[in-house]
């Protein structure tokens, strides 16, 4: 994977569509050539190897390459590189994606350990959300305690107070157990430490934090950015393949424009 091999000076650049789109083509043309005649190629046009301009040369004489070896026309050569590209594209989109969702529910999964482990907490109060899963509703913006309260305190306010409080469940029975309350993928819920003295006066309710839904639609923007990818590609490398795609993901684009 040619991307592996950019220098930490010129990852920066893949941020923009242009120059992904470039290095995915890249990445694609090396699965025809021999790699090192491909780094060798970028070392040869530029220092600053993935800053687009040069690109557009490389193409040319890559496309050349690989058309000698493999005995194809321009037009098979450029819809070949193509597909590869955009198939290269799609894998690094998708688990890109899977890497980002698993990084954000361990975070969170750490998280919310931290926060029990931690000896001065004793109660939580969970977020309250606009639009929470259905079987969340009742359970948000309400107070919980930690099952270790006794371990961590000997005052008989806060004994009584959980005594008391009949309805009152703890952190690891609504996070560890159904239904999974901030630990089930994709759940927006968040828990908060409150100070013992603030529950006790009553106020804890002041702690909730209210969270409108401002939740991205993420199907709209895989779309958006596969099309504006294919659209770059084209502009490189035109084929009647790559207009097709484009239709077909800008459909799909507006079927998920006003979707959440
Ligand atoms: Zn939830």
């Amino acid at each position: 994977m040619i991307l592996s091999k950019l220098n930490a000076r010129s990852k920066w650049v893949l941020f923009s569509i242009e120059n992904r789109c470039a290095a995915i083509v890249a990445s694609g043309i090396a699965r025809f050539v021999p790699k090192f005649i491909v780094m060798r190629q970028l070392k040869k046009e530029t220092n600053e190897p993935f800053l687009l301009a040069q690109f557009t040369k490389m193409y040319d004489r890559m496309l050349k390459k690989i058309g000698n070896r493999l005995k194809m026309s321009k037009k098979e050569r450029i819809e070949k590189v193509y597909s590869t590209a955009r198939d290269e594209f799609d894998e690094i989109e998708h688990l890109k994606n899977q890497i980002w969702r698993e990084k954000d529910q361990k975070d969170k999964l750490d998280g919310l350990k931290d926060e029990l482990d931690d000896e001065k907490n004793i109660f939580f109060v969970c977020s309250r959300h606009q639009n929470p899963a259905k079987d969340h509703a009742e359970y948000q913006g309400k107070l919980y305690y930690s099952e270790k309260w006794a371990e961590r305190t000997k005052d008989e306010h806060i004994a009584r107070y959980i005594k008391s409080h009949r309805g009152l469940k703890s952190v690891e029975e609504v996070c560890y157990n159904t239904p999974y309350l901030v630990t089930r993928p994709n759940c927006k819920h968040t828990l908060k430490p409150v100070r013992a003295s603030t529950v006790l006066s009553g106020e804890w309710k002041d702690e909730v934090d209210y969270v409108k839904d401002v939740s991205r639609n993420l199907t709209y923007e895989k779309y958006y950015e596969r099309a504006k990818f294919l659209t770059e590609m084209n502009k490189r490398l035109p084929n009647k393949e790559a207009a097709r795609d484009i239709a077909r993901t800008r459909a799909l684009m507006r079927k998920h424009k006003n979707k959440k």
